[in-house]
């Protein structure tokens, strides 16, 4: 049986972006091989389908780029990959960087303004939380040794 690996819808190429895009990654067909993947988009399945404004993390809300509070959108997203994590039985996540869900570690600040500061977005921290190990885009070395 592959080990589970919870993952960003986006890096496999679904076109969940905000813009409609999406950021898929090349080692995706190695992944595969290795892991069952459990594509999951917070954004998304918080009710937020593309294509959505901007939104970044300020604290503990996050806010659209013309000043929605989407903070309600965004737990209901993070909640709901943790029960995906929980229910396929995944211990790591890989995650895309930088975003006010996914990212892990760095995010952006509020502004913005292409600013980044510590912290994890909203269904990161989550998982965290529940004791899932988080890796974004640059670190999927670590996933494929
Ligand atoms: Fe990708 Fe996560 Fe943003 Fe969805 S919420 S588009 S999975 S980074």
């Amino acid at each position: 049986m592959k080990e589970p690996l919870l993952i960003s819808a986006c890096l496999l190429g679904e076109n969940c972006k905000y813009n409609g895009g999406n950021n898929r990654m090349e080692a995706v067909d190695a992944l595969r091989q290795r892991y069952a993947l459990i594509p999951v988009c917070p954004e998304c399945q918080g009710g937020l389908p593309p294509p959505r404004t901007p939104a970044e993390r300020t604290g503990d809300r996050v806010l659209t780029q013309d000043g929605r509070d989407v903070t309600a959108e965004y737990r209901r997203g993070a909640e709901l990959a943790l029960r995906a994590a929980q229910d396929a039985g995944c211990t790591k996540a890989l995650l895309k960087e930088r975003s006010p869900s996914c990212g892990s570690g760095q995010i952006y600040d509020g502004s913005f303004t292409h600013t980044q500061v510590a912290g994890d977005g909203v269904a990161a921290e989550l998982l965290k939380k529940h004791g899932l190990t988080i890796y974004g885009e640059t670190q999927i070395d670590q996933l494929l040794r």
